[in-house]
């Protein structure tokens, strides 16, 4: 059936219109969407009001045949999306036997009782497809109505997220009639902008239909996820292995990864399969690198520790910068941000010795403009200073400085 041409997304919750949220589950929805080819046209905010909307699904029936709710699905007085759907659709809410089962045993299972209110969770549209909800009570629901789809799916992020994956996407690939697999994998880039991957891979992306080619940048970094459709899995996999290697032959330089790993995540498992261990010194990243990279289980193995030499005294007396370095080329400098890199290694007996020095901002500092950084990196004797110019706000320097240090530890690293 020719279902789901139009689609459009009603976010409902008085939160979002006092901008104490943001719409992210209109986003996450749409992105999902798009993949599985489906177009929406329309998202609409709209508060807890039952009249309100009446009105907005109104019209979104004037000019969708698809409509997906999220939020106030729950058991308070205000959660009345799904009531307020059942009486435009002139549809009763039934009690779903599975679904006051899970809500019972999450009560028992939370040694908490049940209130009555919570029986309310459990009632759903008569003739609806039950979206089973494993991560919170609240059940959601795919219904046709007249030639239209109503999908209703819980407000917090973290039980609407896997419900679609999980429950509702299948669901729908069915009665759109598909029985296309659709598997997706996402390339990191580090190193690169956005413009310049796009333009490079511009040919590549205008011609590629399956998978489509999406890029996305964020926190300094590049991805491009590929989606590939086909009634055989192993045809998609084939797909996207064949598209990655005309990407990668292009841009290979740049790429560090899969899906959601990070380029500390990397960092730390070369480091494991080398048998390489590390050391930083950090002035304006002030332990940054150290943080992350001890964020990750295992890190003892590979992280021997950090200094955060801030002031000249530290950088001087901790790890032996001269005194002549200091004066003659100030702390933010190629020369003392190789210092540093040698001290904090020969201090540590580690592999590699890292080092950060700059000017993080807002303001400059002893006539360097914010966002002057150089990375030193101390290894087999030798040692290499890198100098970056970055833009962006306080943190966004730290961060990029703490990114730009796991990549080119990465790069030595490959050679080895
Ligand atoms: P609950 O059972 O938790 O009450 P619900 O289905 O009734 O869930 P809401 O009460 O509307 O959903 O929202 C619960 C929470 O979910 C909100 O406080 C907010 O944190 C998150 N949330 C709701 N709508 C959105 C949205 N459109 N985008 C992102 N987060 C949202
Ligand atoms: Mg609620």
């Amino acid at each position: 059936m020719e279902l789901g041409k139009k689609a459009e997304i009603i976010a409902v919750g008085s939160e979002l219109l006092l901008g104490q949220i943001a719409n992210t589950n209109a986003q996450f929805i749409s992105k999902e969407l798009a993949e599985i080819g489906i177009n929406v046209f329309y998202h609409t905010a709209v508060g807890d009001n039952p009249e309100r909307l009446k009105q907005v699904i109104r019209i979104a029936e004037e000019r969708s045949d698809f409509i997906i709710f999220s939020g106030g699905l729950g058991p308070t007085k205000d959660d009345l999306t799904k009531e307020t759907i059942a009486n435009v659709l002139g549809r009763p809410l039934v009690l779903d036997d599975e679904a006051f089962q899970s809500i019972e045993d999450y009560f028992k299972k939370t040694k908490r009782t049940m209130s009555p209110n919570n029986r309310k969770q459990a009632l759903v549209i008569e003739g609806s497809d039950v979206l089973a909800n494993k991560f919170g009570m609240a059940p959601g629901m795919l219904t046709e109505h007249e030639a239209r789809l109503y999908m209703l799916l819980p407000g917090p992020p973290s039980e609407l997220h896997p419900m679609f994956e999980n429950e509702a996407k299948p669901l729908l690939l069915e009665k759109l009639g598909s029985n296309e697999k659709i598997v997706s994998t996402v390339l990191r880039f580090f190193g690169i902008g956005e413009s310049q991957l796009e333009a490079d891979l511009e040919d590549i992306i205008d011609a590629q239909t399956n998978p489509t080619i999406a890029p996305l940048a964020a926190d300094g970094e590049v991805t491009l996820r590929l989606t590939a459709k086909h009634a055989d899995e192993s045809e998609t996999e084939r797909l996207l292995k064949e598209t990655e290697a005309v990407i990668l032959d292009r841009v290979g330089e740049f790429f560090y990864g899969y899906d959601d790993t990070s380029l500390v995540k990397e960092l730390s498992k070369a480091c494991k399969e080398k048998g390489m261990t590390l050391s930083s010194a950090e002035s304006f990243t002030g332990g940054l690198f150290a943080e992350w990279l001890t964020d990750l289980s295992g890190a003892s193995q590979l992280f021997a520790g950090g200094v955060v030499c801030y002031s000249n005294e530290m950088k001087q007396h901790t790890l032996g910068v001269k005194p002549d370095t200091l004066q003659q080329f100030g702390a933010v400098s190629k020369e003392c941000a190789g210092e540093l890199a040698s001290g904090i290694q020969r201090l540590t007996g580690s592999d590699i010795g890292i080092s950060f020095t700059g000017v993080a901002g807002p303001e400059g500092q002893e006539g360097h403009a914010p966002g002057h950084v150089f990375i030193g990196i101390f290894a087999d004797g030798k040692e290499e200073v890198h100098e970056f110019n970055f833009a962006g706000s306080r943190t966004g320097v730290r961060k990029r400085a703490a990114k730009y240090g796991c990549h080119l530890i990465l790069k030595l690293l490959e050679q080895k």
